[in-house]
Order: structure tokens, then sequence, then C-alpha cells
């Protein structure tokens, strides 16, 4: 097993933020609003208006709002029956949210590997397994999370085919993914977390749009739906007093959090419009500077452009990632290391790992770079010449 160090996260006090929320007029006038009608906690208008509005957005029937992506993960987990045995599949590659509700219902976790076009896990990969487990017949999984990572669409039109054939559930999580698409001829614009059995979708602080903190789960399924939303608010029978049906929790997302989530979705066309301008900005710089691979684009997806992401190839740039990681942090510009395959973590040592090297070599080369939509043309070029200065200290070098 390789063995993976734990990499230092960036200075507290970044000039030049990773991500931080973009917030407009219209999120401080429905805050403002929740605050003069008293209505701050679950009781008020604009959850449902949320996520009426969101599922708009999915082109998915129902839209369950929810305290954070992770809770809107372990409603899918609990409301579509994983339990207790159960096998999941799942990428390796991904931040840990992505299997954590799975292992509370203490599902079995089988980890697979990225391809590496997409980053994304490598459907083929689970494919072939698939193939495998039924000529030799072992059991299928259960279930099957697919995560779009960094807001680019996975590969999944023949996984999500192959699921419905063979009577598995598909969850995806597009916590990372609100406003990325399949474009594709098989998904004419379809937004991701619609093709599943249920899409969730995170609004945490870092995302491209922010409730402050919160989720949403989404499904065509009605039965889905109204046992997430009941397993949401403590599984309490309405109508009666105290009466509870099993044991639930207490999920639901705030008034006020709904009431930013929604001025966000507002101003979601003016946020995407940034980001694009932001990558637009890095690709154009990065084209001079060999070395720094631009993140996933293909003709079939159209990704958020949430985080703009890059490979360092360091016999070309003359440097490796961790070098460039520290350069920006003493520059105090906030960036990250792509996510730690979860396989190498130690609490998820005990699950299977099925494939090759391909996410050690996307988390060990992977940096994320400062893409909030509030950046400034001023603090994009802080970013890029500290890029340019290492690789043109690294050529004096030589
Ligand atoms: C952010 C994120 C989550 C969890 O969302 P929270 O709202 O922070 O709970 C889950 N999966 C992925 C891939 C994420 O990036």
């Amino acid at each position: 097993m390789t063995e993976i160090a734990p990499v230092a996260a960036a200075p507290p006090l970044a000039s030049v933020p990773l991500a931080e929320p973009f917030l407009g007029a219209e999120e401080r006038a429905l805050v403002l609003q929740c605050l003069d009608d008293n209505c701050v906690s679950s009781v008020g208008p604009f959850v449902g208006r949320f996520e009426e509005e969101f599922a708009r957005l999915v082109g998915a029937r129902h839209a369950v709002a929810c305290a954070s992506g992770t809770a809107a993960l372990h409603l899918a987990a609990v409301s579509l029956g994983l339990g207790q045995d159960d096998e999941v599949w799942a990428p390796t590659f991904t931040f840990a949210a992505t299997v954590n509700p799975f292992l509370y219902e203490r599902c079995r976790i089988v980890l697979f590997d990225s391809e590496p076009e997409t980053w994304n896990v490598d459907s083929e990969l689970m494919l072939a397994e698939l193939s495998q487990r039924r000529r030799s017949g072992r059991g299928l999984p259960r279930a099957i999370v697919v995560a779009h990572i960094y807001g680019h669409p996975a590969r999944l039109t023949d996984l999500a085919a192959t699921c419905r054939k063979l009577g598995i559930v598909l969850i995806e999580d597009a916590c990372e993914a609100v406003n990325a698409f399949w474009i594709g001829r098989a998904y004419e614009r379809r937004h991701v977390g619609s093709v599943g059995d249920a899409g969730c979708f995170s609004f945490n602080g870092n995302k491209l749009i922010t409730s402050g903190g919160g989720g949403m789960l989404v499904t065509d399924s009605d039965d889905l739906a109204r046992l997430a939303r009941h397993l949401s608010t403590q599984a309490r029978i309405p109508g009666a007093a105290y009466w509870h049906d099993r044991a639930g929790y207490n999920y639901r997302l705030t008034n006020i959090a709904a009431a930013l989530g929604l001025g966000q979705l507002r101003l979601l066309p003016e946020i995407q419009a940034r980001k694009r301008i932001i990558v637009e900005r890095y690709a154009a710089s990065l084209r001079g500077l060999p070395g720094i691979v631009p993140p996933p684009r293909f003709p079939w997806a159209l990704a958020n452009d949430w985080l703009f992401t890059v490979l360092v190839d360091a016999t070309r740039f003359g440097a490796g990632r961790d070098v460039l990681l520290a350069h920006l942090a003493k520059k105090k510009i906030d960036v990250r290391p792509t996510w730690t395959p979860l396989h190498t973590l130690p609490y998820l040592r005990g699950c299977p790992f099925i494939g090759g090297a391909v996410a050690l070599g996307l988390a060990a080369t992977g940096l994320s770079l400062p893409s909030s939509a509030g950046l400034t043309e001023q603090q994009q070029a802080r970013v890029i010449a500290a890029l340019r200065e290492l690789a043109a200290d690294t050529a004096h070098a030589e």
C-alpha cells in the first residue's frame, strides 16, 4: 500500500482566498426579510421556494432542502433502504463525505480508481467489475455512488443504463456540481444529479453558491422525496402531537439559510459568468507555462468551473506540486492539493480498492487555484505571477 502523508493546509490568513462566497443585494434583502418577519428558523416561506426553484434548475420533480450536502447523501442512503452490510461502490478520488454517510449505515464500501480524462470515477472499470461479478455468480452491489468532482460531469450514460437494468441504486454526489450539465447526445442538456435515483448538492460556503451551509436532495420519485422529507424532520407524523414512526433526523434547512440560497440561485448567472472569465484568464496565461496542465474539458460536458484545478508535470514545469503549494502559500495565496484518495486514509483502509494508480497520480500532482467569483483581476494576476516566478526561478537555477 502506498503511504500518503497528510499535506499541510493553506495558511489561515490568505490574501487571495481559494473560494469565498459571492453575495448580492438580493441575498441581503431576503435575509433581512427573515429578521423582520421573525422567521429565522425552519418556519417561513423560503425553504419551499428554494426547493421549487432548485428543482426547476436541475429538472427534477422534487427537491428536498436539508442541512448540508452530507445530510442530503445520508437521507438518500437511508431513504433508498441502504443498510448494514449492503455493498456500495464509490470513487476513491473525492471528498470523504461522498462515502461517510454510507458508513453511518454500516454499508460495505468498495472504492474505485479514477479515469485519467475527467478524474471522475472510472465507470468502465465499474462496468467491467459488474460483468465479472455476474459471470462468476458473485453478488452485485446494492448501490453505486458517483461524484462529479470539481464540478465536471462524470461519464455516466452506460453505467446509469446498466444500474437500471440490474436494479442497482444509483446516487449522484453532485455536491460540487450545481449548474453543471451533460450536453452530449445521450443527455441533451441534462443537469447532473438528475439521472440517478437521487442527486445530492451542497451549499457550503466554499461551493459555487452557498446558503451559509445547506444541501439538497433531488429525485423524480414521489415516494423517495416524501420519505426523505419525513426523515429530515424527525420522522414526525404531521397533525399528531409528538408521534414519530421511526428514528428520524433533524436535517431540515432553516428559513434564513433558504433565503440566502434563494438569493444565490438568482445570482447564479452572474456567478457563473464571472467563473468563466476567471477560467479563461487562467487558461490563457497557462498556455505560456508548460507543465501546468489545465483541468479536463469535453464537448459533451458543461462544467461549472467551481475550482480551477491543474496538474503539475514536475519535469516540464521544472518544479513539483508540493514546491508550488509551498511557494504560493508563502505569498498568502490560498491553494489546495487535490483530494487524498480515500483508500489511502487509515479509517478506510479496510475497504477493498479496485484499480491502479490514476487517483494516486492525480492526488500527487493536482493543485486547486483561487477561484472565487469575486476574485479580482489584480488578485488573479498575483496568482499567475507567482506561478511564473517559480517557473522562471527554476529555469534560472538550471
Ligand atoms: C462539499 C462536498 C460534500 C459535502 O457537502 P457539505 O455541505 O459540506 O456537507 C460531499 N461531497 C462532495 C464531493 C463535496 O465536495
